[in-house]
């Protein structure tokens, strides 16, 4: 007896895309969700009049025009730009890295003196092919940029050494001669208005939703409730771990609401002084310009992940992206279980890559 077209372990982004692109074709949906919530990782919450992003700071931006008119068919945007500030012993500076982290870190004012001085520091440590990130980032952007802006926050947010670390980790951060604070290089930026659970409510409205339920607490039951079933939970996790887990970083986030009105000045500000034990301090309410006589801020620590804690960052290192391609073979194989998401695909997706990655498997499964 299949009670459902389709049964969706995971009321995350991927699994609630599917479920709202489901249904609105007249498929029927049952989410299971293990934690009290819908949303994944994008949950926001409510506290004093303040949207909290419980599990991190979360801003979507994307270059796809069709990505950003599909999100914004469930929330009106507002317009903030993320421009974070880092910390470095007293030092403050501007990210990601442009004029004005240049022209504070080495009292200049022009592009080309800029240039000079960070061309002089590449061509001091420049490595023919770099190995790891610690190589990387100085050819990127010389020593002193490394040691006061990189270093620090990176082993701290990894664990490792850079000399341990692969290198495209540190692709992902701009370099700009422009006074540029923008964080991000994409076209689309913003926060939904209101936060992002009610974008999650709509896309689930048609659906069955279970929440405290854990697929694997019965496993066999939830699966022959289904025609097919979306995974999208951790692969590794579907098949028992038989080859052993996946490793993931973890984060642990220490949230409190302070009696002031403004407590740092910016939704974000990384400490990227290893000695300082959290890698960034989160103010709510500066993402939405929320009113409020309070403050709430998260604290994030970095933190290594054991089975049974929550899975963060996938760690895409060489170790583990053979560890996945073999979960993947087995994947493959399946006829009616498709995995998606962070978690199922064992990649790092921002939100735009998650609702581009579910529409694409939708418009396969229903062609
Ligand atoms: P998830 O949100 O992880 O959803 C998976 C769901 O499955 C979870 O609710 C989980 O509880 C559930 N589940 C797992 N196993 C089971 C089971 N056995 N039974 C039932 N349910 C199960 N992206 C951006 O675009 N911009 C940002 O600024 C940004 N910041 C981030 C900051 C942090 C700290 C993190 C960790 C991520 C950030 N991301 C950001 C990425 C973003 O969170 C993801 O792209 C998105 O949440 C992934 O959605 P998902 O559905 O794949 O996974
Ligand atoms: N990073 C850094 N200093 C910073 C911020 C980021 O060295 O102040 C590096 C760090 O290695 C991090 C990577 O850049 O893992 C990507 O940072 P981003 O903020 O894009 O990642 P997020 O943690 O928000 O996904």
């Amino acid at each position: 007896m299949k009670k459902y077209d389709y049964v969706i372990v995971g009321s995350g982004l991927y699994g609630a895309i599917s479920a709202y692109e489901l249904t609105k074709r007249g498929y029927t949906c049952l989410v299971l969700e293990k934690r009290n919530h819908i949303g994944g990782n994008i949950y926001t919450e409510k506290l004093e009049g303040i949207n909290v992003h419980k599990y991190g700071a979360h801003i979507f931006h994307t270059s796809d025009k069709e990505l950003w008119d599909y999100i914004n068919q469930f929330a009106e945007f507002n317009n903030y730009i993320n421009s974070p500030i880092a910390i470095y012993k007293d030092e403050l500076y501007n990210l990601p890295f442009n004029m004005n982290t240049f022209s504070k870190l080495f009292n200049i004012k022009t592009p080309q003196e800029a240039k000079d001085i960070i061309e002089k520091e590449k061509k001091e440590s420049y490595v023919e092919n770099p190995k790891n990130l610690e190589e990387q980032a100085k050819n990127l952007v010389g020593q002193t940029i490394y040691e006061k802006l990189i270093k620090g926050y990176t082993e701290k947010q990894w664990g490792k050494k850079c000399e341990e670390l692969p290198s495209f980790i540190i692709k992902r951060l701009p370099v700009r001669f422009t006074y540029d604070n923008n964080y991000f290089n994409d076209r689309y930026q913003g926060i939904p208005i209101g936060g992002y659970t009610p974008i999650i409510e709509k896309m689930l409205e048609k659906s069955d939703v279970l929440l405290n339920t854990d697929f694997f607490e019965n496993k066999e039951k939830y699966l022959s409730m289904g025609k097919k079933i979306i995974y999208t939970g951790p692969i590794d996790a579907y098949y028992d771990y038989c080859f052993g887990p996946l490793e993931y970083r973890s984060v642990r986030f220490e949230t409190e609401v302070l009696n002031m009105e403004n407590y740092q000045g910016n939704a974000v500000v990384n400490y990227t002084d290893y000695n300082v034990p959290y890698t960034r301090i989160i103010e709510h309410k500066h993402f939405e310009y929320a009113v409020s006589p309070k403050t709430i801020i998260s604290k994030e620590y970095s933190s290594k992940w054991k089975l049974g804690d929550e899975p963060y960052y996938p760690v895409n290192d060489e170790k583990n992206s053979d560890l996945y391609q073999k979960y993947q073979e087995l994947a493959s194989k399946e006829t009616n279980v498709h995995f998606g998401g962070r978690l199922g695909q064992y990649k790092y997706l921002d939100m735009h890559n998650v609702i581009r990655s579910a529409l694409d498997f939708i418009k396969k499964e229903v062609e």
